[in-house]
C-alpha cells in the first residue's frame, strides 16, 4: 500500500463496483468517480464456449449451485478433473472450479492441473464419467495367459505346485507377481483391484456336444420331412464350431479379472505467491513442509519475482529474449507502441 501510494496511486478497499458508463464508475453507495481512461483489471467473465457447454449438461446446474457460483460460469469438475455429468470430458485451468477443493485462478495451478492429466491421458485409463458419486478412471486388465491357465486347470496347477515347491511358495509367488504387475503403473499411483467376473464353469464342453451330436441332428431333420446324410453332417461340423467360438469368446471375456482404478486425485502444491507492486518492488510468501514460511517485500522480493519468472520460460530462447526486453526496457523505458 505505501509503495502504491507513493506512485500517486489511491488505493480504495472494500467499494463494489456496480456499474461503468461512458465517462464515469459508479460505486455501491451512490458515489461516481470520472475517469479518462478506465482499465479493468478484475473478475473474469466465463466464454462462450465453457457457458455453453456448462448449460448443456443437466447435472451443472445442480453442481454449480452447490458450491454457489452462477451456472454457467465455471464447469464443475470432480476430483479427477473430469467434467461433472459428461463422459470423457476434462477440464482445467481457470475455466474449471473443483468441487469441494475451490483453488485460485492462477498460472500455477492450470499448469499442475495439466501436468495430472497428462498423466492420467498417457497412463491408458478409460475416464468414465465425471461426479461425485461416480467410480474413478478405470482400467480392466487381463490376467496373464500362464496364471489364467493354472486357474482353471486342476492338472496345471498341482504341476506348477509341484515345480515351485508346494502351495504356500505358489501364493507367494503369485503375490510377487500380483506386487510386479502393479509396479507397470506409475509410482504415485495406489493401484487397487477387484474382482470382476469368475471363470465360466468347464463342464459346458460335455452339453454343447450333446447339442450338436450328429445322431440328434438327423432325428430332428427326419422329423422335419428328412435331410442328406451329409448336409446333416455339415450342420453338425458347424454346431460344434459354434459352439466351440461361443466357449472361447467366453472364456477371454472371464480374463479379464481386474479393474484398476486411479486413486490420485488432483492436489494443488502450493508453491507460494508473488505479487509485483510496481517500482521495482513486489511480495513475496512461500510455504512448504510446515516449517518454511518465508515473507519478503520489497527490492529482494522484486528480484525473486523476476527469477522464476526467468526459470519458468519453456525455452532458453525465450529466457534470453525476455532479459534482453528487460534490459531494454530499463534503458529506453516501456515500449507502448503496440498499446
Ligand atoms: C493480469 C493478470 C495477471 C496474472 N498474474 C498471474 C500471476 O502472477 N501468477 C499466476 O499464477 N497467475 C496469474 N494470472 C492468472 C493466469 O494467467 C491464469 O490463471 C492462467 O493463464 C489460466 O490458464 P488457462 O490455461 O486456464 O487459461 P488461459 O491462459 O486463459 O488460456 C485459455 C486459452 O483458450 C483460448 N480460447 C478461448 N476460447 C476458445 C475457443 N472457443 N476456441 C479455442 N481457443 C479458445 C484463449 O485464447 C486462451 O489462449 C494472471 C492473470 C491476469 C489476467
Amino acid at each position: 500500500m505505501e509503495t502504491l501510494g507513493r506512485s500517486g496511486v489511491e488505493v480504495r478497499t472494500n467499494v463494489k463496483v456496480v456499474g461503468v458508463t461512458k465517462n464515469k464508475v459508479l460505486l455501491a453507495g451512490g458515489e461516481e468517480l470520472p475517469y479518462g481512461v478506465c482499465l479493468w483489471s478484475a473478475g473474469n467473465a466465463p466464454r462462450p464456449l465453457v457457458s455453453h457447454i456448462a448449460h448443456k449438461i443437466r447435472d451443472q446446474a445442480a453442481a454449480a449451485e452447490s458450491v454457489r457460483v452462477p451456472p454457467g460460469s465455471k464447469l464443475c469438475v470432480d476430483p479427477f478433473l473430469r467434467v461433472v455429468g459428461a463422459t470423457d470430458l476434462l477440464a482445467l485451468g481457470d475455466c474449471s472450479l473443483v468441487l469441494g477443493n475451490r483453488l485460485p485462478p492462477t498460472a500455477q495451478v492450470a499448469g499442475q492441473q495439466g501436468a495430472y492429466l497428462a498423466h492420467l491421458i498417457n497412463s491408458g485409463y478409460s475416464l468414465g464419467v465425471g461426479g461425485y458419486s461416480q467410480p474413478p478412471p478405470f482400467q480392466a486388465v487381463k490376467r496373464g495367459a500362464l496364471q489364467s491357465a493354472t486357474d482353471r486347470s486342476a492338472l496345471l496347477r498341482w504341476l506348477a505346485m509341484t515345480m515351485v515347491g508346494g502351495r504356500q511358495r505358489l501364493e507367494a509367488g503369485s503375490q510377487v507377481s500380483d506386487a510386479l504387475f502393479r509396479m507397470d503403473s506409475p509410482p504415485w499411483v495406489r493401484a487397487h483391484s477387484e474382482a470382476l467376473t469368475a471363470a465360466p464353469p468347464l463342464d459346458e464342453h460335455g452339453a454343447a456336444a450333446a447339442a450338436c451330436d450328429l445322431g440328434e441332428v438327423l432325428a430332428a431333420a427326419a422329423a422335419a420331412g428328412g435331410a442328406d446324410p451329409a448336409a446333416a453332417e455339415r450342420a453338425s461340423r458347424e454346431c460344434l464350431r459354434a459352439v466351440a467360438a461361443e466357449a472361447e469368446a467366453r472364456r477371454r471375456a472371464a480374463e479379464v479379472e481386474e479393474v484398476r482404478y486411479w486413486d490420485r486425485p488432483f492436489e494443488f502444491l502450493n508453491l507460494g505467491i508473488m505479487a509485483y507492486v510496481g517500482s521495482d518492488k513486489a511480495l513475496t510468501q512461500v510455504e512448504a513442509f510446515d516449517w518454511i514460511n518465508l515473507k519478503l517485500h520489497g527490492s529482494f522480493a522484486f528480484l525473486l519475482w523476476k527469477s522464476v519468472y526467468i526459470t519458468k520460460q519453456v525455452s532458453f530462447r525465450n529466457r534470453v529474449l525476455i532479459l534482453f526486453d528487460w534490459m531494454k526496457a530499463k534503458v529506453f523505458g516501456r515500449d507502448i507502441s503496440l498499446f
